[in-house]
């Protein structure tokens, strides 16, 4: 086989198996999915879906070393070798590079321009081509998120403008605002530090830790037989890295653990684990190890019930818990997929109540909690 075949035949792969990776990181979204809701119900307009694509494309590239999907080879998880430049200057292979952002935006309604009534949203990620995409993207290996502020997609209807930075332009020209999300403002570091806090809400932060969340945090490790990639006892004031305020009763805290990333939502005094992400879980957006990946899962179904159960108190029946191998799209072998999904029915379509992850050590690598459970 020359290189060239072999080339081809790695590019047709990694293309069939973005179909499932995409599938299963698509619940990675939901890390950003209510901050993205809600802005889109305020302003479902074009410059809105822009400035949605603009902040998938920023979160992709700082959790792949600054890299856009385009600047990173199919080896590595990206789309590098499947840009092709059309006549227009634009890529023809958008819908492909929309994809795998897509883990930072909440629907594929984003991809259609409200004005745009020539082409329909897909009804999934794993599902879009290219009549299911209103804007145009320019790729290139020139093209990075820290590099020169260079155009990266447009509206061919309206004119709006999209770029590597994040920024954007209307179609007369004129800057738009920035989404605000504590996430587009840091700059150089991952992480804000906690805004220039006074020494009394300082103190009332700490109370706030000690009386309430780290007790909620413990509760939540313990439900996951403390199987958790960071220890409890470092859920300290120094950990916090950023409070976002939701509305006047209700926050996310995130904290950074032994490096692993734990939000966890107070409403009105009700703590409760939103969201986990270990390092580990980086993997499951790279494809499987060579040759066979193992398909072992580390948990049964009953196990399941009874972990999530004493997590969140919900009483699941088996058919509500959907198990399966991580070594089939990604490359954490041996460690499970776990969905809780109200209906039983598939995952990717139902809304998952929680999502887990799991390591081949049967360690929760991953956790996402449904805002309205
Ligand atoms: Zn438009």
């Amino acid at each position: 086989m020359n290189s060239r075949t072999r080339n081809t035949i790695r590019v047709v792969v990694a293309v069939v198996l973005f179909i499932p990776c995409a599938l299963y990181i698509g619940w990675a979204v939901e890390r950003s999915r209510r901050v993205h809701c809600e802005a889109v119900a305020r302003h479902p307009d074009c410059v809105n879906n822009l400035r949605q694509i603009g902040l998938a494309f920023r979160v992709f590239a700082i959790d792949n070393g600054g890299r856009f999907p385009f600047n990173l080879s199919t080896k590595s998880g990206g789309t590098l070798e499947l840009c092709q430049r059309g006549s227009d200057g634009f890529d023809s292979n958008a819908a492909i590079h929309f994809q795998l952002a897509s883990n930072e935006l909440s629907t594929p309604r984003l991809l259609v321009c409200p004005k745009d009534h020539s082409r329909k949203p897909a009804a999934t990620f794993s599902l879009l081509t290219a009549v299911n995409v209103t804007y145009r993207l320019l790729t290139g290996t020139n093209i990075t998120e820290g590099g020169p502020r260079q155009l990266l997609a447009d509206c061919p209807i309206d004119g709006n403008k999209l770029y590597s930075d994040g920024s954007l332009m209307d179609s007369e020209g004129h800057a738009v605002a920035p989404f605000h999300s504590a996430r587009l403002t840091w700059q150089t570091n991952r992480w804000l530090e906690l805004p220039n806090v006074t020494p009394e809400e300082r103190a009332d932060l700490a109370r706030k830790l000690t009386g309430k969340i780290k007790p909620a945090v413990e509760k939540w490790c313990k439900a996951y037989r403390n199987q958790v990639p960071f220890r409890p006892e470092a859920l300290t004031l120094d950990s916090l890295k950023q409070r976002a305020e939701w509305d006047s009763s209700s926050y996310y805290y995130t904290f950074i653990l032994d490096g692993t990333e734990l939000a966890v939502r107070d409403s009105g005094g009700s703590v409760v684990v939103m969201f986990m992400y270990a390092p580990e879980a980086k993997q499951l957006t790279a494809l499987p190890k060579e040759p066979a990946p193992d398909l072992h899962v580390p948990v049964a179904k009953g196990e399941v019930i009874q972990m999530v159960k004493s997590d969140s108190g919900l009483e699941l029946k088996p058919q509500q818990v959907v198990i399966r191998p991580t070594g089939a799209a990604t490359a954490v072998s041996g460690g499970a997929f776990v969905d809780i999904v109200p209906h039983g029915g598939d995952p990717n379509k139902d809304r998952r109540k929680i999502g887990l992850v799991f390591g081949a050590n049967g360690n929760l690598i991953y956790y996402y909690r449904d805002p309205y459970l």
